[in-house]
């Protein structure tokens, strides 16, 4: 197959780990006989310097020229504002331009990485879940967002209609996995969490073969840490998923593992069984990790994972995909390990070192 691919690798790490991912894309292309034409585009800080925009016009033009887009991470060192304008903003604006409101951020703990965790071997083993965070609404996006008067507010903002279609994204997925929903709000306290509780409760009739459970945000923060396996798929709205899915990522011994994907759509297969293509954006749950920038400290793979996301739900590649898997799962059994990941004192991989060890396996 043919595919465009706009890759914008950002600040930081982002583009440090890009490239390892534009590695594996080729020998992707070598190995299954494909065809991917890799474009780039500027955004966050370094767009801002040579623009003045966090997300110019052309790289809103080039990312809707593409099939799917993979992106490193955007944010500055130094501070949240560049030249009067935030790097994050850029970020923002390019997933409601790509309309992508459902974000997956699967955490599995590897077996050979169990005595990593800060948690104990025990707690972590198993642990198997997939956070289903809604990407395009609430206080992220509501308005008014203001200071006046020396009173600064922020809204919570969400319609049925978003509750809804990500809801149908979670029993969609579980359906696939475990057949458990944990749907995560504050309804004791929130209005717009009663709401989201209603709504998730009514597609669930429509899913009677998955269990749905509720909880709310603050004793949910706690069992996640204290009884992991009990999470299947977990879906919740925006704040609670960027912060929970950060806290999650403890339990898979460190946040450069994780890959992410932020679908405009359903993945999955179609009414005939063939897998759908999605519009989606591809990228690592991580930032662009300034304390590391440039020291071969990066961990390669929660980009990589990413890159196999976009072959799955973007290019409906799944034995690709399957093969990228395998190869990172291979090196991290075969006990390589990057900086984040090595035991206290060990001798680790670089970041590039890491990728031709997946590579070789591919
Ligand atoms: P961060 O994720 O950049 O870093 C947190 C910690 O994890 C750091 O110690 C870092 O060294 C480590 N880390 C992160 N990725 C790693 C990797 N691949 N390999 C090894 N170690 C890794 O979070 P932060 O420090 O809170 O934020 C730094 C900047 O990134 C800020 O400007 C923030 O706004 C931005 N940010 C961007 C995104 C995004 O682009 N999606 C997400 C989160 C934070």
């Amino acid at each position: 197959m043919k595919a465009r691919i706009v890759f914008l690798p950002g600040d930081g790490i982002g583009p440090e780990v890009l490239d390892e991912a534009r590695l594996v894309l080729n020998e992707i292309e070598r190995a299954f006989g494909h065809s991917f034409e890799i474009v780039e585009g500027e955004i966050g800080v370094r767009a801002i310097t040579n623009s003045g925009d966090p997300l110019p016009d052309t790289t809103r033009d080039l990312c809707m020229s593409g099939d799917a887009v993979m992106l490193g991470a955007v944010g500055g060192p130094t501070g949240t504002s560049y030249n009067g304008r935030r790097p994050e903003a850029g970020l923002l604006d390019l997933r409601t331009l790509l309309g992508n409101y459902a974000n997956l951020r699967p955490v599995v703990a590897p077996e050979a990485l169990a005595g990593h965790s800060p948690l104990r071997p025990e707690l972590i083993r198993g642990v198997d879940l997939l956070v289903v965070r809604e990407l395009l609404g609430g206080i992220y996006f509501g308005k008014p967002s203001d200071t006046i008067d020396g009173v600064a507010r922020d809204t919570e903002v969400y319609s049925e209609h978003e509750v809804r279609r990500i809801a149908v994204t979670a029993f969609t997925t579980a359906r696939l996995r475990r057949k458990k929903v944990t749907s995560v709000d504050k309804a004791n306290v929130l209005e717009s969490s009663r709401m989201w509780r209603e709504v998730t409760t009514e597609v669930g009739k429509e899913y009677p073969d998955v269990e749905l459970e509720h909880q709310l945000v603050d004793s949910c923060a706690m069992l996640l840490i204290t009884q992991p396996t009990r999470y299947d798929v977990m879906v919740m709205e925006n704040t609670f998923g960027d912060i929970l899915s950060d806290e999650a990522a403890v339990l898979a011994a460190s946040l450069g593992m994780l890959p992410s994907a932020s679908l405009a759509g359903l993945p999955g297969n179609d009414s005939k069984g063939k897998p759908r293509k999605v519009r989606g954006l591809y990228e690592p749950s991580h930032g662009t990790a300034p304390d590391i920038v440039g020291t071969g400290k990066a961990n390669p793979i929660g980009t990589i994972l990413s890159a196999a996301f976009m072959l799955q739900y973007s290019f409906g590649l799944v034995e690709e995909a399957n093969a990228v898997n395998a190869a990172v799962n291979g090196v991290i059994e075969a006990g390589h390990r990057t900086a984040d990941i090595a035991a206290r004192g060990a001798g680790f991989s670089t970041t590039d070192h890491l990728t031709d060890l997946i590579l070789d396996r591919l």
